[in-house]
């Protein structure tokens, strides 16, 4: 593999780069399979196709979640839990998540919990097709 920070090659079994010192696979300036200069925001390379993982992008992004969401946890959570805004804040909708606990205490529950439910459908219909970070719910 390649370093994705410098772009040299990182032989099998090394866990950091010999020419950069970065640990194996951090970085997002080339892809880790031929080589090629990366876009930061890319999350596949456009010469080989490799999906990248964008490590050090992610932080910089402040703290944005590695990895996806479930669509069907996400979708479970609005039908069971969706008064409480829990599937938005599992996606990173936190203040849409806060708005739906502060009517679930206004309304006791009745409101929000309808919002959460229809919110829950369209998710698994696949009406919300996103988190908060513009991440891809998987199926
Ligand atoms: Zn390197
Ligand atoms: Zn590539």
């Amino acid at each position: 593999m390649f370093c994705r920070n410098c772009g040299r090659e990182i032989g099998e079994g090394n866990t950091v780069c010999t020419g950069c010192g970065a640990p194996a696979g951090s970085g997002y300036k080339f892809c880790p399979r031929c080589g090629h200069p990366t876009d930061e925001l890319a999350v596949y390379c456009t010469n080989c196709g490799a999906p990248l993982t964008n490590i050090q992008g992610q932080n910089a992004a402040g703290g944005r979640p590695a990895g996806q969401k479930s669509r069907l946890a996400a979708g479970l959570l609005g039908i069971f839990l969706g008064g409480l805004g829990i599937h938005n804040f599992y996606l990173g909708y936190n203040e849409k998540g806060i708005c739906q606990i502060v009517l679930f205490v206004l309304c006791c529950g009745i409101v929000s919990s309808i919002w959460g439910f229809v919110e829950g459908i369209l998710i698994l219909c696949g009406h919300i097709d996103t988190d908060a970070f513009g991440q891809p719910l998987t199926d």
